[in-house]
C-alpha cells in the first residue's frame, strides 16, 4: 500500500492539451501515473447521473481513487432555518454523487461561527452534523467518509481539534488536514517535519493509528495576512509550506495519506513532483531497510 496523489478539480494543462470536460480526466491522470482526483462541487453538485458513473467508470479502469467536495455553502453552525435545511441537502446531494461515482470520501467546511462565541457555534456545529449523519443512517448512505477540513482562515471554523472532535461523532467522519491552510491559520507554522508530526500524532492518539496513517490530506502553498489564508499559488512560487518534510515524512514513517494538491493552475503537476519524491524516498528506505 502507497500514498496516492492527485489534483483537486482540473488543471490547466488538462485543457491546454484540449480536453473539455472531468469526464476525460481519469484518462488524462492515468497517463501521468498519478492515483486520486477530488472532483469539485464546490459551487453546488450539478452533475448528472450518467456522468458521474462514467467518471467512476474510467476511474477505476484507470486505477485512480475519487473524492468530491462537497459545496462551500455548506454552514454546520448558523441558526437560520433555511440554511440548516440547504446543508442538510448538500450533503445527501455530495453523497449520492459519491455513490454513482464510487468515491470513498467527500470533504466539506464546517462553516463560520457567525456572531457565536466559538465553542458555542462548535456546540450547534455538532447537533446539525447529528442529524445529517443520522440522515445518512437512516437512507443507507453510509460507506463513504464524511471529512470535515480543517480551515486557512481565524474567522472559520475547522481547526485539528475541532476537525477531531467532529470525527469522534461517527466511525464515518474522518478528517481531511490541509496543511497549507494549517500554515497560513498558524502564521507560518508547519515547515518542519517535526512541527507535521505532532498533526499525525494528535490524529492517531484522538482517532486511532490506522485514521492517521490513511490521513485525506490537502497540500499547496499558500500566501497569508494576519486574519489567516489570502491565497493558493503554486510549487514554483515563493510561498510556504514547503512540500518535501510531508512526503519524507510519510516515506519514512510509512503513512500511506491520500495527498490533493490545490495548486494554483498547476495541482497536477505539482501533485507528480511529490509522488516522484515520495517513491524515491521510498524506494532509497525500503533498499536500505533490507540491506
Ligand atoms: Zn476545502
Amino acid at each position: 500500500m502507497y500514498a496516492q496523489f492527485g489534483p483537486a478539480g482540473n488543471p490547466d494543462a488538462f485543457y491546454e492539451a484540449g480536453n473539455k470536460a472531468s469526464v476525460q480526466m481519469p484518462a488524462w491522470l492515468g497517463e501521468m501515473m498519478l492515483t486520486a482526483y477530488e472532483y469539485q462541487c464546490s459551487r453546488g453538485v450539478n452533475i448528472k447521473e450518467e456522468t458521474a458513473r462514467e467518471i467512476g467508470r474510467r476511474s477505476a479502469e484507470h486505477g485512480v481513487k475519487l473524492s468530491i467536495h462537497a459545496p462551500y455553502f455548506i454552514s454546520l453552525a448558523t441558526e437560520d432555518e433555511q440554511i440548516i435545511t440547504n446543508t442538510q441537502n448538500h450533503f445527501l446531494k455530495s453523497l449520492e454523487v459519491a455513490l454513482w461515482m464510487g468515491a470513498d470520501r467527500i470533504v466539506f467546511h464546517m462553516g463560520g461561527p457567525g456572531k457565536q462565541e466559538r465553542g458555542a457555534a462548535m456546540e450547534r456545529v455538532k447537533r446539525s452534523f447529528g442529524n445529517v449523519l443520522e440522515q445518512v443512517e437512516k437512507r443507507g448512505l453510509t460507506g463513504i467518509f464524511l471529512c470535515p477540513e480543517t480551515m486557512g482562515k481565524q474567522n472559520q471554523l475547522g481547526s485539528l481539534a475541532e476537525v477531531m472532535e467532529l470525527c469522534t461523532m461517527s466511525e464515518w467522519v474522518r478528517p481531511a488536514v490541509d496543511f497549507g491552510h494549517l500554515h497560513a491559520v498558524t502564521g507560518g507554522k508547519f515547515v518542519t517535519k517535526q512541527e507535521i508530526e505532532t498533526v499525525f500524532d494528535a490524529v492517531a492518539e484522538k482517532l486511532g493509528a490506522e485514521v492517521a496513517k490513511n490521513l485525506h490530506i490537502h497540500f499547496s502553498r499558500i500566501e497569508f495576512t494576519k486574519g489567516g489564508e489570502k491565497r493558493h499559488w503554486t510549487f514554483a512560487d515563493n510561498f510556504g509550506p514547503p512540500h518535501e518534510p510531508l512526503v519524507e515524512l510519510c516515506a519514512l514513517r510509512g503513512f500511506t495519506p491520500r495527498i490533493i494538491c490545490e495548486s494554483a493552475g498547476t495541482q497536477a503537476n505539482d501533485a507528480k513532483v511529490m509522488q516522484d519524491l515520495y517513491f524515491s524516498l521510498k524506494q532509497a528506505h525500503d533498499a536500505s531497510a533490507t540491506m
